[in-house]
């Protein structure tokens, strides 16, 4: 480059010193150095004439060949034409990457759509258009809820929480049943991803409907068997003694076999039915107290202290039987794994996000490991400790249903030989302002 400028510079200085020479001859030098710039000047604008119009001549300024120039210009022009070359690389090495993905996203099963930040259609792949109906022309830049009109779809798209997918009908193909799973990027913009679920979800729903009938079926004999143990034991003098010890173990074990299908049964229920939409208002506080009374009753012989301890006035919408059922068998568990005398607490409490009730107790304690499966069926942390307890593995599993159904969850906290914390988060939408009454009283 400094070689170029050195000669570019040489040529301006042979110049001025030969129109000085011949303006000495002639007695005119100011004049003929002038005349001598004004031709450099006018050399200099013809190039960048040139430059200009090579660049604004080109349909594509990364084409064509720059025009032919020597010294610093000819450098000026090659440079550019390099970056050009340069760029075009890069441009044809994204299109490639950019037609590969598009091509193998096209050939997927999956419906794949890019959604801007106005919440408007950017790109999609063919399944979409097979799955979701998207149309081709006409369809770009339109609201995805304008397109998939479901309420479910909107409620989920416009909630920005995409952790757990959306299941919900196909707009184009009733029999089809469709999995949404949205993921946010950039800024504001969302890839959402749907593929077809129709078969899983047809095993589900065998797999839901035969357990449901299954436990139904054998609701009946059980209940008849349970029935005869329970009155030959009500007259054991008349029974032979060595039937007596067989005959109580057959009734210990036919009255786990009905705690095991009363909760299938109601593990289904929870499974098939959705949420009434007629909710009842459930105040926490008295829901508590009838817990701690029906807990201090069964487990009154293990002299646990209950203590109940929450904010006044909670009122939460939701099913009554429900949470009942979810928050004795917290209860009931708390009591159960702890040895006697022990310590069970009762708590709500509001914070920012909705609010938290919680159970607590200083017994056993669980190991960190088992805790991601505690809500898994039939799962157990110590089988011999559950067939002690009575326990049908199955009570968590019901509480994390229950949760789930009023967009609750449960979080589990604790420490072998110290104790637990099973925590239950309800939402803010699922509060209720407390009864005008309760207010006044307040
Ligand atoms: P189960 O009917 O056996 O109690 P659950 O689903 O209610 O079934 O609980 C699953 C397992 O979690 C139990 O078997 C028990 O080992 C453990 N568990 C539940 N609650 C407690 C608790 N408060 N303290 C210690 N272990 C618990």
């Amino acid at each position: 480059m400094l070689r170029e400028w050195r000669s570019e510079l040489n040529r301006l200085l042979l110049l001025i010193a030969g129109a000085s020479v011949l303006g000495l001859i002639v007695g005119q030098i100011t004049l003929f150095v002038l005349l001598a710039l004004l031709f450099y000047l006018s050399r200099m604008m013809f190039q960048l004439y040139r430059l200009n119009r090579w660049l604004e001549n080109l349909p594509d300024a990364t084409q064509g060949e720059p025009p032919e120039a020597t010294g610093v210009w000819g450098w000026i022009f090659d440079g550019i034409y390099r970056l050009q070359r340069r760029e075009r690389q890069a441009v044809n090495h994204l299109k490639s990457i950019l037609d590969k993905a598009q091509e193998s996203s096209a050939a997927l099963e999956m419906a794949v759509v890019m959604i801007n930040h106005r919440g408007n259609l950017e790109w999609w792949n063919k399944a979409a258009e097979t799955l979701l109906g998207f149309r081709a022309e006409q369809d770009k830049q339109q609201g995805v809820t304008n397109l998939l009109r479901e309420p479910r779809f909107f409620e989920y798209f416009e909630k920005r929480h995409y952790a757990e997918p959306l299941r919900i009908q196909s707009p184009i193909h009733k029999n089809l049943i469709l999995e949404f799973q949205i993921t946010l990027f950039g800024e504001g913009e969302r890839l959402m991803l749907v593929r077809d679920v129709s078969q899983m979800h047809k095993l589900e729903s065998m797999r839901k409907d035969f357990v449901g009938n299954v436990s139904h079926e054998l609701r009946t004999p059980i209940t008849v068997i349970n029935g005869y143990l329970e009155t030959l034991l009500d007259h054991k003098d008349s029974v032979a003694p060595r039937w007596v010890k067989p005959l109580e173990q057959m009734h210990q074990q036919s009255q786990r076999m009905e705690n095991i299908v009363r909760d299938l049964l109601t593990l289904s229920r929870l499974e098939t039915k959705s949420l009434p939409k007629e909710q009842d208002r459930i105040d926490i506080n008295s829901l508590f107290r009838e817990i701690k009374t029906e807990a201090e009753q069964v487990f009154a012989h293990k002299s646990h202290t209950f203590t109940l301890a929450s904010d006044p006035d909670l009122y939460v919408r939701g099913s009554m039987s429900e949470l009942y059922s979810a928050l004795s068998n917290l209860l009931f568990n708390a009591a159960k794994y702890t040895p006697d005398k022990g310590e069970i607490g009762l708590s709500a409490h509001l914070n920012s996000a909705g609010l938290d009730v919680e159970v607590t107790d200083n017994g056993v304690g669980i190991a960190e490991h088992h805790i991601p499966r505690l809500t898994e069926r039939f799962y157990r942390v110590d089988e011999s400790r559950s067939t002690d307890t009575g326990g049908t593995g199955l009570g968590l599993a019901i509480v994390k249903h229950v949760l789930a159904r009023h967009g609750g969850s449960l979080e589990i906290y604790s420490k072998v030989g110290k104790g637990s914390r099973f925590v239950c988060h309800f939402p803010k939408e699922r509060l209720l302002p407390a009864p005008v009454q309760a207010v006044k009283s307040a």
